[in-house]
């Protein structure tokens, strides 16, 4: 049963206007958008839907609060950071309720998105105070090298709806650690972590205007007028390739600094003589964390034929013991998709998958209810050359591919734009070693599950995206560097 309490202390927490230069207020038009439970398909709240009015007013905030910030010190900066860690830590219950009520991954993840969004806060707030620069004398000897840090200044970010908490925490941390302001444009479909988000940082007294949030429909319409500013200075981005493209292509106008973090279409490899139960447990991790509508899950499973038939049979048994319902009732492992069309992209990738031939070893069925649901699925025999094998598929699915092969197993988990993770299991050390100096991906998961870690530089190569989000790479992103010479 749903915890009605817990509900109601969570949609408390969540502002439902717009905020900009440190105050809540509705869209200047007054229009709403419904946000919608996705186990359910009701409306569970009406948020702000701002247009472009709205927008501007926003960097019109984030421009006037730029000076004052990036005058701070790094201290100040930390403890408005550190602060927010708390708070959000100390709110762990009533954001993770948030985050799968709007996006219905189980409670459970929510709780773990919560941790890791939270640990970016703490991360940055750490790395606001060791941003310096170098000193160097010139070859020839004629000059002294100086560099400093600048902050890059004012940054839209725009962030997705399958991690509503973490990928905001994943900008806003590096941001306002290195002096830069936000505005923040969320996923419609996830308004109210951010909302939350935003009003904990309120509380951690960040000044008026270094943080806003602009809720809407229509994100084009917001956004576009915004990276045509030329005040605006970065964009800083995670969502689908397709739209990362449009926008780098709208960002060139100004010439902004950009940080792109898109698609994923992540290879997970077992070779004969990796330690099946092992791989087994992280392909359930790595597949179904999150309903599998992760960046960095697992999407195709490639697996030596000396080991394909037992893998495929420990994780079809796997999966199917995983309980499918709504991601606030106890004790549930995958929630609903996070939209009806979500779910009917999955769906038709499956069933185009068996109609190229894959098996269905469980799951792959529609099941009946008003919430959109897709049960865990694994799928056998899957042709190397099938869609579902080189698309992201974003749902708790698993397509199976034998391959003989080290080379093989390479150039399959090789052959798709995206770059982003890839996951090995094997014994052997110089395997691992080969293909990471092959495969050309930001992140090589070794026998083991998820590896994001915001002490770790997160992104991927190719049409995966560009830049690093966590680590000591990550502020570097929100950062110019300036080149003083100076006589001998
Ligand atoms: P999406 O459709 O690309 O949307 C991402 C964000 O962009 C949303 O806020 C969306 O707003 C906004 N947007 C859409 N069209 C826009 C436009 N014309 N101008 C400005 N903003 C626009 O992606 P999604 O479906 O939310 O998220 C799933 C995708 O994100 C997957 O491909 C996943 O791999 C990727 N992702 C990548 C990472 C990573 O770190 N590499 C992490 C998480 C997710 P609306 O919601 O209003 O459409």
């Amino acid at each position: 049963m749903t915890d009605s309490d817990l509900v109601r202390r969570a949609l408390a927490c969540a502002p439902t206007d717009l905020f900009i230069g440190g105050a809540w207020r509705p869209a200047m038009n007054g229009a709403t958008f419904p946000v919608t439970d996705p186990a359910t398909g009701a409306r569970i709240a009406d948020v702000a839907d701002a247009d472009a009015s709205d927008a501007v007013a926003a960097l019109d905030a984030a421009c006037d609060a730029q000076r004052g910030w990036a005058a701070t010190s790094g201290r100040e900066r930390s403890e408005v950071l550190r602060r927010a860690f708390d708070l959000v830590i100390s709110h762990t219950e009533e954001l993770s309720a948030l985050i799968t009520l709007e996006m219905g991954k189980p409670l459970a993840d929510a709780r773990s998105e919560v941790v890791y969004g939270a640990e970016f806060l703490r991360w940055f707030s750490e790395e606001a105070v060791r941003v310096g620069g170098r000193t160097a004398p010139a070859p020839e000897g004629t000059l002294r090298i100086l560099t400093a840090s600048r902050p890059v200044g004012p940054c839209l970010a725009i962030t997705p709806w399958n991690f509503p908490l973490a990928m905001a925490t994943r900008k806003i941390g590096p941001a306002l650690a290195a002096g830069c302001t936000v505005v923040l444009k969320p996923a419609s479909l996830t308004p109210l972590t951010a909302a939350a988000l935003v009003d904990l940082l309120h509380q951690a007294q960040a000044p008026a205007g270094v943080v806003n949030l602009v809720t809407s429909s229509h994100a084009g319409h917001v956004c576009g007028p915004l990276l045509a500013d030329r005040r605006l200075r970065k964009l800083t981005f995670t969502g689908s390739t397709p739209v990362g493209r449009s926008l780098l292509a709208q960002a060139s106008h100004n010439v902004l600094r950009c940080s792109m973090e898109l698609g994923g279409c992540a290879p997970f490899l077992v070779f004969d003589d990796a330690d099946i139960d092992q791989a087994v447990r992280c392909a359930v991790t790595a597949k179904t964390r999150s309903n599998g509508e992760a960046c960095n899950a697992a999407n195709t499973f490639y697996v030596q034929r000396g080991v394909v038939e037992e893998f495929t049979d420990a994780l079809t048994q796997a999966f199917a013991r995983l309980t499918l319902g709504p991601g606030l009732d106890p004790g549930v492992d995958l929630g609903p998709l996070v939209s009806s069309s979500q779910r009917q992209e999955v769906a038709s990738m499956v069933d185009q998958a068996v109609a190229q031939g894959a098996v269905r070893r469980t799951g792959g069925v529609v099941p009946e209810s008003d919430g959109y649901f897709y049960p865990a699925t694994v799928l056998a025999d899957v042709p190397p050359d099938a869609a579902i094998a080189t698309s992201e598929i974003f749902g708790p699915v698993a397509p199976v591919v034998s391959f003989d092969t080290e080379e093989e197993a390479v150039r399959l988990a090789d052959r798709t734009d995206y770059g982003l993770a890839a996951y090995l299991h094997t014994a052997d050390l110089s395997r691992v070693a080969r293909i990471a100096e092959r495969l050309e991906v930001g992140m090589l998961s070794v026998n083991t599950g998820p590896i994001s870690n915001a002490a770790a530089p997160f992104g991927g190569m190719k049409h995966s995206g560009l830049g690093r989000e966590g680590g000591s790479e990550g502020i570097g992103e929100y950062l110019e560097c300036q080149y003083i010479g100076l006589p001998r």
